[in-house]
C-alpha cells in the first residue's frame, strides 16, 4: 500500500472525509487523494517520493512557484520578530499601501484570514451601507462558504453536487438571487423589477470555480451599469484573479472599477490571507469608524503580511504577467493540438495565468450550463492518466488551472508530451 493510501486511511479516522477542504478528497475524479510532503518551483513531491509538475499551485497562490526563496526568507525573518501581536504593525501599513496602489478606486483595504472572510464581510458591508438585504450572484461562481453565498455555488460545492448546502436557513437563502453568468439581459430584467431592493452584485470577474469562464464582452460593463442605476454595490470577487490575471487584477484587464474588491490567495504568498477594500465612503462603514462589525485575532498577521509583500514584489517585476500569460497560452495550445490530433472533441479557455479545458464538442464555453454538459467520464480518465504521467491537475472538472513563473519550457513541453500520450489512450 502506498504511503498516501495509508495516510488517507488514517486521516479518515479523525478528519471528516480525511481532508480539511472537500475538493482535496478526489470526489470529482474518483480514487484516493495524493498526500504531499514538499514542493519546489513547479514541482510537488508526494509522500511516496513521486514528483509531479503542478498546475494547482495551492489553488492559485503559488504564482512564483513553490518555496520561492524570497518568500521563505521573508517568512523566516518575520517569524523571528514575533508570530503575532494582535496589535498594529508597520508591515500591515506597507501591505495596505501596496494593495491600494494597484487598484483604482480602492482607498481603504482591510486584511482578513481567508477569501471566505473577505467575501462574507464585503456582503455584510454592502448590506449595511445600502440598508438592503438582497444580493445577486451567479450560478457556478464560488465566493467562499458564508451562508448567503452557498446558494447555487461552484467549486467543491458543485463537485460534490451540493451547491445549496443544508444548514443555510431558507430565510437567509431567499435573499440570494442567482442568475446566469454572462447573461446581462437576465440581470437587467431582475433589476428592472426589484433593483431598489438589491444591496450588491457579487461576481467572479473571470469565473474560476466552474472551470475557467472569461466574461463576455459587455457583461462586466453591464453589471457596472445596473449597479450605477440602482444604487446596488458592485463587488468584484478577485480572490482568485487578483494579482493572478494581471497586477491590477481582472478589473484592470477589463477596465471596470468596482465599489468593493475582495482578494485572497496570491496576496498571502501561500499564507492564510484575504482582504476586502474599496471606496472610502463605503469602507468607512466598517468598525471601528462605522457600525458594520468585522474583526480578527490574527488579521494582518505579520508573518502572513511578510509572505504577501515578498510575493507582491515578485509579481511587480516588469513583464511578469505577459510572460505568465504566454506560458498558459502555450500550454492550452499544446493541449488543444494533442486533442485535435487524437480526434477528441476538446476546447480551452485562458486568461493570464489561469486556464481551463473542456471535453466538449462546443467550441466556445461561456456559460455554466455548457460546462455541465462536458464529458465528465472522459475528464476523469484523463485526470488519472495524467497523474500517472507525473502531472498534477485540479482534481475536478469545475476548477481552473494555474501556471507559475517557475514553469519553464521544459515543464510545459513535458506536460504537453504527456497530454499527447494520454489523449491517444482516451
Ligand atoms: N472567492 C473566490 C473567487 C474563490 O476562488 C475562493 C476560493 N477558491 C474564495 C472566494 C474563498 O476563499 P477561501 O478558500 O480562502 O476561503
Amino acid at each position: 500500500m502506498s504511503r498516501s493510501a495509508t495516510l488517507f486511511a488514517a486521516a479518515q479516522s479523525h478528519i471528516p472525509g480525511g481532508v480539511n477542504s472537500p475538493v482535496r478528497a478526489f470526489k470529482g475524479v474518483g480514487g484516493d487523494p495524493v498526500f504531499f510532503k514538499s514542493a519546489k518551483g513547479a514541482y510537488l513531491t508526494d509522500e511516496d517520493d513521486r514528483r509531479y509538475i503542478d498546475y494547482v499551485g495551492s489553488w492559485g497562490p503559488m504564482i512564483l512557484g513553490h518555496s520561492h526563496p524570497a518568500i521563505v526568507r521573508a517568512v523566516q525573518q518575520a517569524a523571528e520578530q514575533g508570530l503575532s501581536f494582535g496589535a498594529p504593525t508597520a508591515i500591515e501599513v506597507e501591505m495596505a499601501y501596496k494593495v491600494c496602489e494597484n487598484f483604482e478606486g480602492m482607498d481603504l483595504v482591510r486584511m482578513v484570514n481567508s477569501g471566505t472572510e473577505a467575501t462574507m464581510t464585503a456582503i455584510r458591508l454592502a448590506r449595511g451601507y445600502t440598508g438592503r438585504d438582497k444580493i445577486v450572484k451567479f450560478e457556478g461562481c464560488y465566493h467562499g462558504h458564508a451562508d448567503s453565498l452557498l446558494v447555487k455555488a461552484g467549486s467543491g460545492a458543485l463537485t460534490l453536487g451540493v451547491p445549496n448546502s443544508p444548514g443555510v436557513p431558507e430565510s437567509l437563502a431567499q435573499h440570494t438571487l442567482t442568475l446566469e453568468y454572462n447573461n446581462i439581459d437576465q440581470v437587467r430584467e431582475l433589476f428592472s423589477q426589484m433593483g431598489e431592493q438589491i444591496a450588491c452584485i457579487i461576481v467572479e470577474p473571470v469565473a474560476g470555480n466552474m472551470n475557467c469562464i472569461p466574461p463576455e464582452k459587455g457583461f462586466l460593463e453591464g453589471l457596472r451599469d445596473v449597479c450605477d442605476g440602482s444604487g446596488a454595490l458592485l463587488i468584484l470577487d478577485e480572490v482568485m484573479t487578483g494579482f493572478r490575471v494581471g497586477l491590477q487584477g481582472a478589473q484592470g484587464l477589463y477596465g471596470i472599477i468596482p465599489d468593493l474588491t475582495t482578494l485572497g490567495k496570491v496576496i498571502g504568498g501561500g499564507m492564510p490571507v484575504g482582504a476586502f477594500g474599496g471606496k472610502k465612503d463605503i469602507m468607512d462603514h466598517i468598525a471601528p469608524v462605522g457600525p458594520v462589525y468585522q474583526a480578527g485575532t490574527l488579521s494582518g498577521n505579520p508573518v502572513a503580511m511578510a509572505a504577501g509583500l515578498a510575493m507582491l514584489e515578485g509579481v511587480s517585476a516588469a513583464g511578469f504577467y505577459e510572460a505568465l500569460s504566454k506560458k498558459a497560452n502555450a500550454l492550452m495550445a499544446g493541449f488543444q493540438s494533442a486533442a485535435d490530433d487524437a480526434g477528441i472533441p476538446f476546447t480551452t479557455n485562458q486568461v493570464g495565468g489561469m486556464f481551463g479545458f473542456f471535453f466538449s464538442d462546443e467550441n466556445n464555453i461561456s456559460r455554466f450550463e455548457q460546462v455541465t454538459r462536458c464529458d465528465l467520464e472522459r475528464f476523469q480518465k484523463f485526470y488519472h492518466l495524467m497523474l500517472e504521467q507525473g502531472v498534477y491537475l485540479a482534481p475536478s472538472a469545475y476548477e481552473a488551472g494555474f501556471v507559475s513563473s517557475a514553469h519553464g519550457d521544459q515543464e510545459l513541453d513535458q506536460t504537453i508530451s504527456a497530454v499527447r500520450t494520454v489523449m491517444k489512450r482516451l
